[in-house]
C-alpha cells in the first residue's frame, strides 16, 4: 500500500503525509543514510530517539557485505538492524559504476568483479529489484545509469535512454511494491525533462532526480531541479537522491522537492563539524577548549543536553572515538528540527521567510 497526500502548500514547497503500507511518515523529510546498515557510529536505539522517520541502505554494498541470503536468513533488513521505521534502499547503480572494481555496463545491466572473492556479479534490473525485495525494503530504488559530472552530450543521452529502459524494466519485475524511478539528463536542460517525462511516464509510486549534485555549479543544479519538479506529477513524492547541505535542502524544498538523503551531516560530524542554527563550527578548535556551554543552544538532543562543547573538544583531541557518535547524534538532530520547523513554515505559509532566517544566521559564521 502507498499513499502519498498534500497536507498544505506554500507556492511550491508542500508539507505531505507518505503512507508505505503500515508505515507513516511526514515531509519534506531528510533520511540519514545507512549504507551498511548502520547510520555510521549510531544504533536503532539513537534513530528513534532522534525521531528519525526513514533512513536509506544500499543494497550493492549489502550485496558485497554480508550478501543478501545473509540478510534474507536474518528475518530482512529491518529484523537484521533493529529497525522499525521506514526503509529505503538504493540499488547502488551509482556505486557499481564508480566503484574501483573492474566493471562493465551494458544495455542489460552491470557486470564487475571483485578482488575479494573473486565473484562476477551481474546485476540486471530485475535482479536489483528481486534483491531489495529479498531484503525487505519498504521503497525501492531504479537501477539507473549516472554518468560523471561533467560528461559529454552524447553520454548524457546515452544514459538517458539506458536509465529508461531499466527503469522500464525495474517496473515490470516490481508491480508488487514501491518502487522510485529516478531521472538523469545531467545539466542540459532538454535531456534533464526528457529523462524526467520517461520516468513520470512509467508511473512510480514516486519519482527521484538522479545525476545532480556531483559537482556541477550550484545554480545549475537549482535549474535543473525546477525543470524536474515541472515535469514530475504534483500528486507523487519527489526526492533529490544524495544532497545534505542544509541551505541547498531548504532551496529544493522551495522548488517543490520532498525528501532527501545524504552522508553529509554524519560524514560532517566525524571530521570534527559540527552544524548549529548560527553556521558550522569545528569543534576541534582550540577557541572551544574552554566553552562549557551546549554545541547548539537551541538544540534538544542528547549531546546537546548532557555534554558541553569543551568535552567533546577534548575527545576530539585525545583521539576517544565517542566523539563521533556524539557529533553524529547532534548533527542528525540538527536535520530532523530543521525538516520539522520548514514543515511548519509550509502550514504557516512563511516557507521563504523561514529559509532566508536560516540562510542569514547560517552563513554567519
Ligand atoms: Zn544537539
Amino acid at each position: 500500500m502507498f499513499d502519498f497526500e498534500i497536507l498544505s502548500e506554500d507556492k511550491k514547497a508542500r508539507e505531505a503525509c507518505m503512507i508505505v503500507d503500515d508505515k507513516e511518515v511526514k515531509t519534506p523529510l531528510f533520511m540519514p543514510v545507512a549504507t551498511r546498515g548502520v547510520v555510521k557510529t549510531l544504533i536503532a536505539e539513537d534513530l528513534d530517539r532522534l525521531e528519525v522517520q526513514a533512513i536509506i541502505s544500499n543494497m550493492y554494498h549489502l550485496l558485497l557485505k554480508p550478501g543478501i541470503g545473509t540478510i534474507e536468513d536474518a528475518g530482512g533488513l529491518h529484523r537484521f538492524m533493529n529497525w522499525d521505521g521506514l526503509l529505503f534502499t538504493d540499488s547502488g547503480g551509482f556505486q557499481m559504476i564508480r566503484s574501483d572494481f573492474e566493471n562493465k555496463v551494458n544495455s542489460n545491466g552491470v557486470t564487475f568483479n571483485t578482488d575479494r572473492d573473486d565473484t562476477t556479479y551481474e546485476i540486471t534490473p530485475e535482479l536489483c529489484i528481486k534483491m531489495q525485495r529479498r531484503i525487505g525494503s519498504d521503497v525501492a530504488m531504479c537501477l539507473d545509469y549516472c554518468p560523471p559530472y561533467p560528461s559529454d552530450r552524447g553520454e548524457i543521452e546515452k544514459s538517458v535512454i539506458r536509465t529508461r529502459d531499466w527503469a522500464k524494466r525495474c517496473k515490470e519485475e516490481g508491480d508488487d511494491i514501491s518502487i522510485f524511478g529516478i531521472s538523469q539528463g545531467g545539466t542540459i536542460p532538454e535531456l534533464r525533462e526528457e529523462s524526467c517525462k520517461d520516468i513520470a511516464d512509467l508511473g512510480f509510486q514516486g519519482n527521484a532526480i538522479g545525476g545532480l549534485s556531483i559537482g556541477e555549479p550550484t545554480d545549475e543544479m537549482y535549474k535543473n531541479v525546477e525543470i524536474s519538479t515541472k515535469v514530475f506529477p504534483e500528486e507523487a513524492p519527489r526526492y533529490f537522491m544524495g544532497l545534505g547541505s542544509p541551505i541547498d535542502i531548504l532551496e529544493c524544498v522551495d522548488r517543490g522537492v520532498d525528501l532527501f538523503d545524504s552522508a553529509y551531516p554524519t560524514r560532517n560530524a566525524r571530521h570534527r563539524t559540527l552544524f548549529t542554527r548560527n553556521g558550522k563550527i569545528r569543534i576541534d578548535r582550540r577557541k572551544f577548549k574552554k566553552e562549557n556551554g551546549p554545541l547548539d543552544e537551541e538544540c534538544e538532543c542528547p549531546t546537546c543536553k548532557n555534554y558541553t562543547r569543551a568535552y567533546i573538544h577534548h575527545l576530539c583531541k585525545a583521539e576517544e572515538m565517542s566523539w563521533m557518535r556524539l557529533a553524529s547524534i547532534h548533527n542528525i538532530k540538527f536535520m530532523m528540527d530543521l525538516m520539522e520547523d520548514g514543515r511548519k513554515a509550509i502550514r504557516e505559509k512563511r516557507f521563504v521567510e523561514f529559509k532566508e532566517e536560516f540562510k542569514r544566521k547560517y552563513k554567519n559564521c
